[in-house]
């Protein structure tokens, strides 16, 4: 099956899902006419774990260490196949892998603690933290959940911490700097790194 694994720089990324409850205003999935190559990264059916280990033995990993787990979905709303997946690669070749998530995993899952399953098989996990409140954040990301979506996000964040070994959150660089300090500043009383990334039209 095509899509389920894709290479961009240096990284190999694994495209395991359409389906996100969200809605975010800067999504790519919106921008149906400037996808591009990206347009291709819609699944035709969501890859069974047959599938997608059947796609990691039929791909050269040769020169690549590093794995991400990313859209075209949310990768969370595939997590025990996203799992079992890394649990495969890690037994292949020491790879550090990574998941890009919207961070509503427990919601989406509807679980008290879905970071628990990375142990071990997760290396790092960048969650989207778009905003420095609920309020904000749902102006942005509009999440079925409501406004709970925004602590189940931080939880999970803090909960990550337990499991795996690094754990950062981003924001974009088009909130504004008075945005971004207040996000940065969440993020240093919960003890985790802020990243600040160059938004991509
Ligand atoms: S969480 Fe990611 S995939 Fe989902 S709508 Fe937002 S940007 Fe798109």
């Amino acid at each position: 099956m095509e899509n389920i694994i894709y290479t961009y720089g240096q990284k190999v990324y694994f495209n395991l899902t359409n389906k996100c409850p969200c809605n975010c205003e800067f999504c790519i999935r919106h921008n149906e006419n400037g996808l591009g190559d990206m347009g291709s990264l819609w699944l035709d059916h969501e890859p069974s774990v047959e599938e997608i280990k059947d796609a990691v033995d039929n791909f050269d990993f040769t020169g690549y260490t590093d794995i991400v787990f990313c859209g075209f979905g949310e990768p969370t709303c595939a997590l025990d196949k996203l799992i079992e997946t890394a649990k495969y690669l890690k037994t292949k070749k020491d790879f550090t892998i990574r998941i890009n998530t919207n961070g509503l995993s427990d919601l989406i899952n509807n679980t008290e603690d879905s970071s628990k399953l990375m142990e071990g098989v997760i290396d790092v996990v960048s969650i989207s933290l778009n905003a420095s409140d609920a309020k904000k954040y749902n102006e942005i990301v509009h999440p079925v959940y409501g406004e709970k979506a925004f602590d189940a996000m931080i939880k999970f964040a803090k909960d990550c911490k337990k499991h795996v070994k690094s754990v950062k959150m981003t924001v974009v660089d088009t909130i504004g700097e008075e945005e971004i300090e207040k996000c940065r500043r969440l993020c240093s009383e919960n003890g985790i790194d802020l990243r600040v990334r160059t938004y991509i039209k």
